[in-house]
């Protein structure tokens, strides 16, 4: 286990230091900022979705390392979902990191499970998400962890 746990530290780290997609999508027709202040983590997606489907998405924003690969992770994960998928997504998501048991659809996503061991660390993870999905509901308030 051990071996397993080292690899997916190390994927955490690698999309912290390299994040994918990342940017701000000139053409967005949905998209949300976040906030937890909890730990200082900023995040801002922007999203083109047509006819139901996450056609392209991108984040920005500042944060600690599981927030950052959270959100990488997350738009690598998404691309080419549909908008029920990406929600259902999300409660899998949601569910992995406060304790829930890893499901082969979640791929990469899975190297987060690591967070349950640290529950001040869940809404780092989780936020991305969070702001996605008021993304998608194209709500215009900003969103806040607390
Ligand atoms: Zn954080």
């Amino acid at each position: 286990m051990n071996d397993l746990r080292d690899l997916y530290q190390d994927m955490i780290f690698d999309h912290y230091r390299q994040p994918r997609n990342y940017g701000h999508l000139e053409h967005a027709n949905r998209k949300a900022e976040g906030y937890n202040p909890l730990c200082g983590d900023k995040v801002s997606i922007t999203l083109i979705v047509k006819d139901g489907v996450i056609d392209d998405l991108k984040f920005e924003g500042a944060g600690c390392a599981i927030s950052t690969a959270s959100a990488s992770l997350m738009t690598e994960s998404l691309k080419g979902k549909t908008e029920a998928e990406a929600l259902t997504m999300l409660e899998n998501f949601k569910s992995l990191v406060t304790g829930g048991s890893v499901n082969k659809e979640m791929g990469k996503l899975a190297v987060l499970a690591g967070v349950q061991a640290f529950p001040q660390r869940v809404k780092c993870a989780t936020l991305a998400w969070h702001t996605l999905q008021a993304a998608l509901k194209n709500s215009t308030e900003p969103i806040s962890t607390e």
